[in-house]
């Protein structure tokens, strides 16, 4: 199963990705997780990526292709995984399919998180102490909105043109949230 998560920042895509994981065992690969700890290794990817995520803007394709490539070919990849935070662009999604295609698999399905964007911006905000999050500052955060808007909202008829798009009501509690994703994958 390769599964992408889709939605705007704050949707909940960690926290249900997290939690599909450990329920399900399969592997979830998270670009922002990847980058983040790259940043902390003071890695050159993480010196490449980090002005970027800082200001709430999208790394590079240049930089970004690369990474998927690499990410998707490991080993333990193989079986399939749950994609959180990325394709991000057109560009990514292409080089999803054509990574996978080499293997013969696709993306099988796309949950597409449906949340208010006040709603959003209350729990992005939220989050800001708890995790401290250094692109969760307001400003950061309507930034990565506006980004998402232009750059990955496209993405949503890519797939639903596909045919494997399936809209998750993203609000509600944690647990009701999962039960309407459990019942889309018939899990
Ligand atoms: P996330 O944890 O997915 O919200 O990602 C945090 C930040 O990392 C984003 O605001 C971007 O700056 C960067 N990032 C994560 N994944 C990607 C990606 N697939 N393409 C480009 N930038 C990304």
């Amino acid at each position: 199963m390769n599964l992408v998560l889709l939605g705007p920042p704050g949707s909940g895509k960690g926290t249900q990705g997290a939690l599909l994981t450990q329920r399900t065992g399969w592997l979830r690969i998270s670009t922002g997780d990847l980058l983040r700890e790259a940043v902390k290794q003071g890695t050159e990817l993480g010196r490449r990526a980090q002005g970027f995520m800082d200001r709430g803007e999208l790394v590079p394709d240049e930089v970004i292709l690369g990474l998927l490539e690499e990410v998707l070919s490991r080993p333990e990849a193989q079986r399939g995984v749950v994609m959180d935070g990325f394709p991000r662009t057109v560009a990514q999604a292409e080089k999803v399919d054509q990574v996978l295609a080499a293997r013969g698999q696709r993306v099988d399905r796309v949950l597409f998180f449906e949340v208010p964007e006040a709603e959003l911006l209350r729990r992005v905000l939220g989050r800001s102490q708890a995790e401290n999050r250094s692109d969760d500052t307001p400003e950061a955060f309507r930034r990565r909105l506006a980004v998402y808007r232009e750059q990955t909202a496209p993405l949503v008829d890519y797939y639903r043109k596909r045919g494997v798009l399936a809209e998750i009501d993203g609000t509600g509690t944690v647990e009701q949230i999962l039960q309407r994703i459990e019942r889309q994958l018939n899990l």
